[in-house]
């Protein structure tokens, strides 16, 4: 885990999930915390050994992988914990995840390992979108949704700490077909980035960039590109089943699925595709012989 310095009062801790950082007026404000008490405890410590201060805690999203850390955080210091609402009812129980994973079906204990239900964490306040002053500091949070229900995005002095509205490149190539909730909101989150003048973007996966441009044009693509894989296939196939649908896209990009945990997400992430095309009215769902199956349109 490096710890980078953007500018005058914006950092980033490297790592495989990035942890920003903004120092500011005496204050300073953590965002995300990394997947467990090992990251925030490298945080802390190199925080600590440049005599910087942590004050605040802003949760982009309620992932294991970006709050699983906040709980040491809160435990050892007296951080003030942010996060946008829906996504701080999660951190708050965070159960729901394995829950909505497993749609619906009360989790199976293997399902409630740490990369998909950190601990809980008592939020202390709900960001809002637009200008945003958290105690005495000013942000624009833009809301990023798409990922996640109601990810938030930080900008300060013109850096933005974009959470996973977008994905490097080099994560794009490796997740193949990135997690994703709602298709749509993905790409509007994407178009919107595009907007926005600012000096560059930390996402939680990936560089910190100054020129976004070919880096957001490559997610979006990606998402594009399934679309129409997905659309070609039911054009092709008559009413394909959900699960023949899915065993299609996972071969189709090659992706390795080694257990159930690993299932499910790509599961909630494809189910997004089918349902963008079904909102686009290019599909509908039915049921037949008690298979879901996708009629193309
Ligand atoms: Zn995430």
């Amino acid at each position: 885990m490096q710890f980078k310095q953007i500018d005058e009062a914006c950092y980033y801790f490297e790592a495989a999930v990035n942890v920003g950082y903004i120092h500011k007026d005496g204050k300073g404000f953590l965002i995300d915390a990394g997947l467990e008490a090992a990251a925030a405890k490298k945080v802390v410590k190199q925080l600590d050994s440049q005599n910087l201060p942590l004050t605040h805690l802003i949760i982009t999203h309620a992932h294991a992988d970006h709050f699983g850390g906040a709980h040491h955080l809160k435990e050892k210091r007296e951080v003030k914990v942010w996060a946008p609402r829906l996504e701080a009812a999660i951190i708050e129980n965070p159960v729901l995840e394995p829950i909505y994973l497993f749609q619906g079906t009360n989790p199976l204990k293997e399902f409630r390992n740490k990369f998909l239900e950190g601990p809980a964490v008592q939020v202390d306040g709900i960001v809002e979108e637009g200008r945003f002053n958290l105690d005495g500091v000013l942000f624009t949070i833009h809301s990023l949704p798409g990922h996640s229900y109601n990810q938030i995005g930080i900008e300060h002095n013109g850096v933005l700490f974009a959470a996973d509205s977008y994905f490097g490149v080099e994560q794009l190539k490796k997740h193949k077909i990135p997690y994703i909730v709602d298709v749509a909101q993905t790409m509007d989150s994407l178009e919107k980035l595009k907007t926005l003048s600012i000096n560059g973007s930390v996402p939680g996966h990936g560089n910190y960039e100054e020129d976004l441009e070919r880096t957001i044009q490559e997610n979006l693509d990606c998402h594009k590109n399934i679309v129409d894989s997905l659309e070609r296939f039911f054009l092709q196939n008559g009413a394909p089943s959900f699960e023949e649908s899915f065993q299609f896209l996972c071969r189709e990009y090659d992706v390795q699925i080694g257990h159930a945990s690993s299932f499910l997400l790509f599961r909630t992430a494809i189910g997004a595709y089918i349902a963008y095309l079904v909102e686009q009215g290019k599909a509908r769902l039915d049921v037949k012989d008690y298979k879901l199956v996708i009629q193309s349109i």
